[in-house]
């Protein structure tokens, strides 16, 4: 790590160095042999790591807006209601993507720093035929866990399609996508998967994948439409090879590599793990006197916390006080609050180590600022509840 700082925001977060290695690489032809292999290899991991042994994998070119943008394409026909349970920001925004495909939506907000209580959603779905709802598992802007299996269970009694903003949550956060029900669960790769930035990744049930068979109306997006993409992962998952646009060959390599290093550890120690590092992280800033932005612990992610800074305290010089310490964490992102807040990421392949870096650059950087507090406290506790 010399000369170079630990980079703890959510997303793009540190990445392993074989996944680096394998973005470096002499690139192949997106026919090569081996690079069918692994295409298909990591398609059918990438059902591991969602716990959907029945859906279909897509990666495609693009960011999460992308993966958002594409089950949006495909599953709305003008006309179809749509139910967004909205966070925060990325709520937001994914009810401004299925308004461009023509649905009718809803949105239901949480007050800040809260979830939307699973009453107002339940009583919103007895009102309206909805065709699809849409929550943000991991809200990145305010650091707030939706539990999904309530999403799940109100999509099978009410028959609505439900779609998981995964982006900041899948391969950190627990999630059966199968065994919940859920139609779609949709993430990039920069972030809890650990892959740099450029690929969007999702898994339709095969009730999404009907759905999308069974339209009235062509899919209005060209890049989207998953006529143009299954015939590929349908050929790679059968090692034959195919093409569409060309594939990013060597995100594709590392994501394999990266896929293959979660499943190495396992999904259920992947979820204890994140558990155990985020539970640390957090009790070290309460020790600190530091207020989280979720209003409660058990709707706290796992993947990044949302911070607030002290009474009296400059954002921007604490946060380049981190910084100057090794560390870079990122700001707030929620319109209203942007100023009063900042974010850590800790997913992925960080360990306990980087958790009790970032603690400790925290903690110095709150004494230079003329924070009044216990100082040793933050990492005391960090090192309790990691040990
Ligand atoms: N949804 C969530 C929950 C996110 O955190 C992000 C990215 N921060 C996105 C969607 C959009 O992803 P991208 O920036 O990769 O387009």
């Amino acid at each position: 790590m010399k000369g170079r700082k630990l980079l703890m925001i959510p997303g793009p977060i540190e990445f392993d160095p074989a996944v680096l290695q394998a973005m470096s690489i002499p690139t192949t032809s997106h026919v090569a042999p081996n690079f069918i292999a692994s295409f298909g290899h990591a398609l059918d991991m990438m059902k591991e790591v969602w716990l959907c042994p029945s859906g279909q994998a897509f990666v495609v070119a693009g960011s999460g807006t992308l993966a958002m943008d594409i089950a949006a394409a495909n599953l709305i026909e003008p006309g179809d209601k749509a139910l967004v349970v909205s966070t925060g920001y990325f709520g937001e925004r994914y009810a401004d993507i299925l308004g461009r495909y023509g649905a009718e939506i809803d949105i239901l907000r949480a007050d800040v720093g809260e979830i939307v209580p699973l009453e107002t959603i339940e009583a919103k779905l007895q009102q309206k035929n909805y065709k699809l709802l849409t929550f943000t598992h991991v809200d990145t802007s305010t650091g707030v866990l939706n539990d999904p299996r309530p999403f799940g269970e109100l999509g099978k009694k009410y028959d609505v399609l439900t779609i998981l903003d995964g982006v900041c949550s899948v391969a950190g956060e627990e999630i059966r996508q199968e065994e919940w029900n859920i139609d779609v669960a949709l993430t990039a790769s920069q972030k809890a998967v650990g892959v740099p930035p450029g690929l969007a990744l999702l898994v339709a049930s095969p009730k999404a994948m009907d759905t999308w068979k069974n339209r009235k109306y062509p899919v209005p997006n060209y890049y989207a439409d998953f006529k143009n993409w299954l015939p590929i992962m349908e050929a790679y998952q059968s090692r034959k090879p195919s093409y569409f646009g060309t594939p990013p060959v060597n995100l594709i390599l590392a994501l394999e590599t990266s896929l293959q290093l979660i499943l190495n550890d396992g999904m259920e120690f992947r979820f204890a793990k994140h558990r155990k590092l985020a539970k640390a992280f957090r009790e070290s800033m309460q020790a600190m006197g530091l207020e989280l932005f979720p209003q409660r612990n058990e709707i706290a992610a796992n993947t990044l916390s949302a911070v607030y800074y002290p009474k009296g305290i400059d954002g921007n010089s604490f946060r380049k006080e981190i910084n100057r310490q090794g560390v870079i964490v990122a700001g707030g992102l929620l319109k209203e609050k942007k100023t009063e807040y900042f974010r850590v990421g800790h997913m992925g392949e960080i360990n306990q180590n980087d958790l009790v870096s970032t603690v400790s650059a925290i903690e110095n950087a709150l004494k230079s600022c003329g924070h009044s507090f216990e100082f040793g406290i933050g990492i005391k506790t960090a090192l309790e509840l990691l040990s």
